[in-house]
């Protein structure tokens, strides 16, 4: 499998409990690279726009803020299938249903709060790693 990237998020619930490390090492454990990185606190509109897909969906306004209810760390990922591995080492959305040793089982809190983001394709892996990084910042 050729070199991929993928977007990540490090949620407000992991980065409030001071998790950004841990999560990291399990990233890094799992082979992927962490190429470009920074924490922000995004605003109410940019988390809108992230989460579009999701607006009709009934969680919508409170998965908004809770995206804006503190800082995230933004990240791209590198590495063979990048996409399919970091999905794999997340676990499934509902920490409930996540398998052992995945960054939701071992860290998430609910199924909204639950303490990470990753593409889930490589057109909207393109499409999220440009709305919140420039190409010179990516370091492969
Ligand atoms: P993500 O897109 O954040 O990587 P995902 O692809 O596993 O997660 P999606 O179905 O895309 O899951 O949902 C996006 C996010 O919306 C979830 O990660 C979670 O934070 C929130 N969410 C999903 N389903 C629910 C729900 N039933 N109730 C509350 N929040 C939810
Ligand atoms: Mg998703």
């Amino acid at each position: 499998m050729a070199l991929q990237r993928t977007f990540s998020i490090i949620k407000p619930d992991a980065t409030k409990r001071n998790l950004t490390g841990k999560i990291n090492a399990l990233i890094e454990d799992a082979g992927l690279r962490i190429i470009a990185q920074k924490r922000i606190h995004m605003t109410r509109a940019q988390a809108e726009t992230f989460y579009g897909v999701h607006r009709e969906r009934p969680f919508f306004g409170e998965l908004v803020d809770f995206m804006v209810s503190g800082p995230v760390v933004v990240q791209v990922l590198e590495g063979d299938d990048a996409i399919a591995t970091y999905r794999k080492v997340m676990g499934a959305t509902n920490p409930k249903d996540a398998e052992d040793g995945t960054i939701r089982k071992v860290f998430a809190e609910s199924i909204e709060a639950n303490s990470v983001h990753g593409s889930d394709a490589p057109e909207t892996a393109e499409v999220e790693i440009a709305y919140f990084f420039a190409g010179l910042e990516l370091v492969g």
